[in-house]
Formats: structure tokens, C-alpha cells, sequence
């Protein structure tokens, strides 16, 4: 657990070194899936990089809470305080009650995260699991005099709570320009202020997510549930909280000032991490724009600008090799190249996992590569300088596995182990399952009998039975040809 982790902070716009209140304890909240809807590919990468992060969290022997919730009430539709609600709506549209919208995509949640090697959160709180808990902090907020009542539903009054913090920190947005960039929404007559935002609204009559409060039958605030699960779970101060970069207005802004106001903590959160967009043609991937691709499109490769089918750990390298905090565009070229890496590292880790131990002198210089792979990570999460770091040293495994270099027993044990552990614990790769191991195994077998080809040109026909004697002791029995040799695996 070297102090050494550095990790952007949006909220100071700098890189600080991590210090957690209460090491090995760290706290982290992501904004979970509004779960009327598949979640695109956009999504799927913010929730992947923060996978990288609690990942990497844990190597460096953190014990993490990692907490990310369902939003199933609440979200209306344009993110503003007026319209429908987005799972109401869907309710309405595939006539389903709307906890069964829910759980649907909830499931689809659940399974495209577990497809692309996401690891569950420790603890996964949905906002109707918590409507006792957010009228309470609505109380708690109101009777600070940081909200009001108008008829029925509750707002925050943001003037009067900029009066003693600053609001608009995190974006770095003044309130005065705020309040040029506000529409007049409908409904914003009931606010004393365009600024303001609903904590609780009434509910009207047909709308059908309703709960009894103090103000008669409403419904939480969108922003409301990540302030109430977020310090229920973690506390008034916790040390990370993340999502993507589009959420850091209005969202994060609104859950701080709701944090700061019910708790009076100055710091609820210690860390802002925000991931960067997943883009289309150039474009912000959004559903509501009609400018996004599904997971299961690049599953299945039937879309129109997409050549082939791609795993969807080739899918996983292809987010992996962008820094989280870098803008990313998907293209079936990029995919190609991600697929073919992936592969390579593919076969590296098998070299690495198959383990069979080295006896030689060599040693390329696997300490400091450790050390260098390592750095990577604790630089903010560095995860395109560790795939650089890794296709160095599959270049290792290769050469040991061709007899070209002699590694050193704990130079191989050093390499071998580490790759592994970055290439799975770390990126949360696997090797494809299934028969895609035998794919793996014809391609390291062309590649040995590509080497032992050459060898046997220079007429090395020591190198060459070392060789053949080897794999023979691995199971595998070589023919030699006329002009080519044959692999088969002994039964
Ligand atoms: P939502 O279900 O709309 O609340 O979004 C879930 C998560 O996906 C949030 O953290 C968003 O910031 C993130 N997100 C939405 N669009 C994109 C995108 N194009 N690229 C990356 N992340 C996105
Ligand atoms: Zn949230």
C-alpha cells in the first residue's frame, strides 16, 4: 500500500496523492444505471473504468466498500424537475408495471456487466429501498432553511446556501452564469429561483410512482438518492465518488450542496473522480441523440459499420487502452486493432499461466519492468501505459517459450506471476473462454513451429529436439514433413 497513488481530483483540478481517512478502509460511490433502458456502450465504459479503479484499489490492499446504486425512481426525462418520469414513461410505453421495467434492465444491467468482467459492487442500494431515508434528509435540509415548500413539492434553495458554500465548485461554475444558462422550464414558477432544484416533488394524479410524505404523495429528486445512499453507506465523509463527466453538472454539483446542507460537513466528499466520453463519430454516445451502439451489436457484429463479431474482452482491452479520463471513439479499425492486441496478450498470458518454470541466466530487466508497471497504475490509473508494459513483456514470455531467451528462475517467476496478475486481477481480462483456448493453443503452437522452422534452416538440430522433446513432455507430439511439421495433442 505505497502512499505513492496519485489520482486525479476534479474537485481541485489537480493530481493529489491518496490518502484515504481511514486507510486500509476506503469508501467509494459510483452513479449507478437509470435502469429504464439497455445500457450502451457509453455506459458500459464509465462502469468498466471504475471497475479499473476499485481493481486497482485492491491490489494496492485497500479494503474497499464499493457502493453503486439503481436509480429506479425519480430520473425525469431531459434530467430536469418537470416531465415524466423515464421509468414511468417505459412502463407505460411496454404496458409492464414499472418495478417490472425495473427489474428487467436491472437483469440486463447485471449480465452485461458481468459479460465484460465487472466485478459487483459491495453494496448495490436502489432509490425506492431508501424513500424513508431521503424524506428524512428533505426534512433535515428544510429545517436548516436551506429549502421550501410550495405547494406539495420541496426545493433547495441554492442562493441562500451559496451564501455559506460556494455552489458550483466542482464544475467551477459561477452562480451568476448559472443563472443566465438556465431555461425557464415549465413548473419553474413554482421555484423562488431558476436555480433551485426539487429535493421532493408531488405527484400528480395519474403519475403512478408515488409515496406518502410529510407534503402529501410525491416522489424523490433524482439528485437526492446518491446524497442519502452515499452517506448512509460511507458516511458524511467518504473518500472517493465517481461517475461519468456528463453527471458533474447538475448531478454532483446538487449532491454536494444537499450533502453539505444536511450533514453541515464542508468535505463529504474527499476525491471527485469522473470518467470521459465514449464517442461515435465524433459525438457524445447518447441514446437520445440516436448516436449509440449496444453491447450485444458488437457481440453479435450485426450492425452496418461493424466487420466482424469482437469478443467482449477484445471489447474490454479496447476500453482499457484509453486513460479513463480521455475522451474515447469507437470504430470498427480501432476494434480491429484492440482485437488483435488483446489476442497477443491473450497468448502471452497463457505462456505465463502454463508456467513451466526457466532454469537460464537471463534477465531483461523484470524488476524494474515490475516497478514501471506498477508506477503506471499509481499514476492515476494509468491503464494504456501498463498494455505498453505488458506487450513488453509478452515479448519475454514469447522469447522464453522459443528458447531464445534463457530466463533466470526468478526473473521467469517474477514476469510470469506479474502478468498474470495485471492481465486478469488488474484489467480484468480473461483469456476467451471455451474452445477460444484451443484458438490460443494453435496460435502459440504456429508460433513455436514458426521458431523451431528458423532453427532448424540454421541447422541447429539440438535446439530443434529440445524443442520437439519439450512439448512432448507438455503433451504435444510434433511430426516432422517434407517441408512442413504438424502438431497433435496426445491422448
Ligand atoms: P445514466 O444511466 O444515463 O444515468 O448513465 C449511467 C452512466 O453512464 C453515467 O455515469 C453517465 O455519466 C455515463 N455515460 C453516459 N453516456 C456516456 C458516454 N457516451 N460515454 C461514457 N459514459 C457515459
Ligand atoms: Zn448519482
Amino acid at each position: 500500500m505505497a502512499g505513492q497513488l496519485k489520482l486525479y481530483n476534479s474537485l481541485s483540478r489537480q493530481k493529489e496523492v491518496f490518502e484515504p481517512l481511514n486507510p486500509p478502509f476506503v469508501g467509494m460511490y459510483v452513479c449507478g444505471p437509470t435502469v429504464y433502458n439497455n445500457v450502451h456502450l457509453g455506459n458500459l465504459r464509465t462502469f468498466t473504468s471504475f471497475d479499473l479503479i476499485y481493481r486497482w484499489l485492491r491490489y494496492r490492499g485497500y479494503k474497499v466498500r464499493y457502493v453503486r446504486n439503481i436509480t429506479d425512481v425519480g430520473h425525469l426525462e431531459n434530467d430536469a424537475d418537470e416531465g415524466e418520469d423515464k421509468i414511468a414513461k417505459k412502463a407505460r410505453l411496454e404496458q409492464l408495471e414499472p418495478m417490472e421495467i425495473v427489474q428487467k434492465y436491472t437483469n440486463g444491467f447485471h449480465e452485461v456487466m458481468s459479460i465484460f468482467g465487472n466485478i459487483p459492487p459491495s453494496i448495490e442500494p436502489t432509490a425506492t429501498g431508501h424513500i424513508v431515508e431521503q424524506i428524512q434528509t428533505v426534512q433535515t435540509i428544510l429545517a436548516k432553511g436551506l429549502a421550501y415548500e410550495v405547494n406539495g413539492s420541496v426545493y433547495f434553495d441554492v442562493r441562500k446556501f451559496n451564501d455559506v458554500y460556494p455552489y458550483g465548485s466542482l464544475s467551477g461554475r459561477q452562480i451568476d452564469d448559472l443563472v443566465s444558462g438556465t431555461r425557464n422550464l415549465d413548473g419553474q414558477d413554482e421555484k423562488r429561483d431558476a436555480l433551485d432544484f426539487a429535493l421532493w416533488k408531488k405527484a400528480s394524479s395519474e403519475h403512478i410512482m408515488r409515496w406518502p410524505s410529510p407534503w402529501g404523495d410525491g416522489f424523490p429528486g433524482w439528485h437526492l438518492e446518491c446524497s442519502v445512499m452515499s452517506s448512509k453507506y460511507l458516511g458524511h465523509r467518504f473518500d472517493i465518488h465517481g461517475g461519468g463527466m456528463d453527471l458533474k453538472f447538475p448531478h454532483h454539483e446538487c449532491e454536494i450542496a444537499q450533502n453539505v446542507a444536511a450533514s453541515g460537513e464542508s468535505k463529504p466528499v474527499q476525491y471527485w473522480l469522473h470518467g470521459n466520453m465514449l464517442t461515435l463519430n465524433g459525438k457524445k454516445m447518447s441514446k437520445s441523440d440516436g448516436n449509440f451502439l449496444l453491447p450485444g451489436d458488437l457481440l453479435s457484429g450485426n450492425h452496418e459499420m461493424l466487420s466482424r463479431a469482437y469478443a467482449p474482452m477484445a471489447i474490454r482491452f479496447f476500453f482499457m487502452q484509453a486513460h479513463y479520463g480521455s475522451t474515447l471513439d469507437l470504430s470498427d479499425d480501432a476494434l480491429q486493432a484492440a482485437q488483435k492486441g488483446y489476442k497477443r496478450l491473450s497468448v502471452a498470458f497463457v505462456i505465463a499461466s502454463s508456467g513451466q518454470p526457466q532454469t537460464g541466466q537471463d534477465d531483461p530487466g523484470v524488476e524494474r519492468w515490475l516497478t514501471a508497471s506498477e508506477a503506471a497504475m499509481d499514476d492515476d490509473f494509468n491503464s494504456p501505459v501498463l498494455i505498453a508494459q505488458l506487450f513488453e513483456g509478452a515479448k519475454w514470455l514469447q522469447a522464453a517459450v522459443s528458447g531464445e531467451l534463457k530466463l533466470h528462475p526468478k526473473a521467469w517467476q517474477t514476469l510470469s506471476t506479474s502478468f498474470c496478475r495485471f492481465f486478469n486481477e488488474v484489467l480484468g481480462l480473461e483469456p476467451e473462454a471455451g474452445e477460444s483456448k484451443g484458438e490460443i493453443l494453435q496460435t502459440v503452437m504456429e508460433m513455436v513451429l514458426e521458431l523451431r522452422k528458423e532453427v532448424r534452416q540454421k541447422k541447429d538440430w539440438a535446439m530443434s529436439d529440445l524443442i520437439r522433446d519439450r512439448l512432448a513432455q507438455a503433451g504435444i507430439e510434433i511430426k516432422d514433413g517434407k517441408s512442413e511439421s504438424t502438431w497433435t495433442l496426445k491422448s
